[in-house]
């Protein structure tokens, strides 16, 4: 009993310990789309954040994975610890099958902790995270399905349907999240799309130009984009678009019918090739089995450039939504993040 009261404190600290060992140049973004009460994030752009003493690191992989010189140590190196020292050794790679995936996400917990641990430390300056603060600039009344989204119009929930924000309020609310601390600054709207909202998106372009001009990083999610409205995006001088991919291509359909994986991808893609940072990740605790939180890993792990930012977020159950009566586990997010 004692033994386990100490694992779970074990644990818990390095849950505590990992949200603060996010990467310098990440984001503290929840899904702008619902409310959620945990997110965390994966690398940015580990290839140029290599540190130099790759030996070093690589000697204290080679320690962990020694044989075993006594009975009860692990009889066989994790996955983890394989896929770690690989990174290690060779960088980033995008040819992931979904069963190396798999293999990494079953590894022990704390193992898995550990040599994700260990990865970030090698990438990024780990006592350092970014600050950053999201404003609804559109709440409500939105058209999609998302059937854990208390903005769409489709379920009961009591969220109002409101007008775009007025650059006043905006812009003090920018003021502010800097004033606060804060280095990059979020816009979400509950929209399916910008199309047909010119009038807008092109205030949407000024709110950009006007906080960049404040020194500030922004971010936006806006619904899906087009490739053109993307580059308007950049000459604006946005730093980093949000699209969450939320779960794997087989369990979508089941969240959302409004709109395909395949458009969700097309979105990111032109977010990608404008230039634009992507932010993408996910929501546990919407129903699905592990092969989807490990599909979910695996799209995002096999696009042709890792995205800067990866949001995972928890399911926040509202009443109203068919997902009103969801529960997600703590591990679960932690086990995804590692
Ligand atoms: S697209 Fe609309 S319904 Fe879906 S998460 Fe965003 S605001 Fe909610």
């Amino acid at each position: 009993m004692a033994s386990r009261r100490l694992l779970l404190e074990h644990l818990l600290r390095c849950s505590r310990r990992l949200s603060f060992h996010l990467p310098s140049s990440s984001s503290v973004l929840p899904h702008p789309c619902v409310s959620t009460f945990s997110s965390a994030f994966s690398s940015v752009d580990l290839s140029s954040a290599h540190r130099s003493d790759s030996a070093a690191a690589g000697a204290v992989s080679d320690a962990f994975l020694r044989p075993p010189s006594s009975k009860g140590q692990l009889a066989e190196a994790s996955a983890a610890s394989v896929a770690a020292k690989k990174f290690l050794e060779e960088g980033l790679r995008n040819d992931w099958t979904r069963d190396e995936i798999q293999s990494v996400y079953d590894s022990p917990l704390l193992d898995l902790l550990f040599h994700s641990a260990e990865v970030h430390r090698h990438a990024h300056k780990f006592r350092e995270v970014q600050q950053c603060t999201l404003l609804s600039i559109k709440t409500g009344g939105c058209s999609e399905d998302c059937a854990y989204c208390p903005q769409s119009s489709r379920y009961n929930t009591g969220v109002k349907s409101q007008k775009l924000l007025s650059e006043d309020v905006v812009l003090d609310a920018a003021r502010k999240a800097k004033e606060a601390g804060s280095t990059r600054f979020c816009m979400g709207a509950a929209w399916r799309d910008t199309l047909g909202r010119k009038s807008n998106f092109n205030q949407i372009l000024d709110y950009v130009k006007q906080i960049r001009g404040m020194g500030m990083e922004v971010c936006c999610t806006l619904g899906m984009l087009e490739k053109q409205q993307a580059e308007k995006l950049k000459e604006a001088g946005l730093t980093a678009y949000n699209h969450n991919l939320d779960t794997s291509r087989e369990y979508y359909p089941k969240i959302i019918t409004t709109r395909s994986y395949d458009e969700r991808l097309k979105t990111l893609e032109f977010v990608r090739d404008s230039g634009i940072s992507v932010c993408s990740g996910g929501i546990i605790g919407l129903g699905e089995e592990v092969s989807d939180r490990v599909g979910l890993l695996h799209t995002l792990a096999t696009l042709p450039e890792h995205p800067e930012s990866v949001p995972i977020n928890a399911l926040l159950a509202v009443k109203g939504t068919p997902l009103q009566d969801q529960k997600v586990s703590l591990f679960l997010s932690l086990q995804l993040l590692a």
